[in-house]
């Protein structure tokens, strides 16, 4: 089964009591291990429970401390695997803290859940902003026509990628920024 749909597999019972804790706030202290997670949950005493899970969410192990025998799952990895789920951590001495890395929680889960056109948007953004700072630096860094020739042709790349109205823009930018670079303008002007 998976962190997905542990629902699907866990004795109803089970389920019903590890939502209660989860939702009471008794999970704390997760933590990420080499293998997956660990976590504390309170209950008649603290109980500590081990998740191991698969790349693809798949619950490879889990484990807890507790003496419960009455099934595979006790309600403490219930209430854990609704934590993992939900990518939260709860309680704990510092209270409550948004965990980054879930496993299918923070950005994993939302680049899972994101239409792909707006994933395509983003990178596109991400990346002519990089591409521009690329240009911008290596133009900060250039002192001879050799290096000079090295940033238009970069700028060419970079028209070709953006359009002409951003290598123009571009261009007046690096004019102004260096008026004293004659051999530079001069190159900008052959673009
Ligand atoms: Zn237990």
């Amino acid at each position: 089964m998976r962190i997905n749909d542990f629902d699907d597999s866990l004795d109803p019972v089970i389920l019903k009591r590890g939502r209660q804790y989860y939702q009471e706030g008794r999970v704390s202290r997760i933590e990420k291990t080499t293998a997956g997670w660990t976590a504390v949950v309170a209950g008649t005493h603290d109980y500590r429970v081990e998740v191991q899970l698969e790349p693809n969410g798949f619950i490879r192990f889990s484990s807890c401390d507790c003496p419960y025998e009455g099934g595979e799952y006790c309600k403490h990895q219930a209430a854990v695997f609704y934590a993992l789920r939900a990518g939260v951590t709860t309680g704990g001495p510092g209270g409550q803290e948004t965990m980054a890395t879930g496993p299918m929680g923070g950005l994993e889960k939302v680049l899972t859940d994101m239409e792909p056109g707006q994933m395509r948007d983003i990178i596109l953004d991400e990346t002519r902003a990089l591409f521009q700072a690329h240009i911008e630096r290596s133009a900060r860094e250039a002192d001879q026509r050799s290096k000079y020739k090295q940033v238009c042709v970069m700028i060419k790349t970079y028209k070709k990628a953006c359009g002409e109205l951003a290598a123009r823009s571009m261009i007046t930018e690096l004019c102004r920024l260096y008026p004293r670079r004659p051999a530079f303008l001069d190159e900008l002007g052959r673009i």
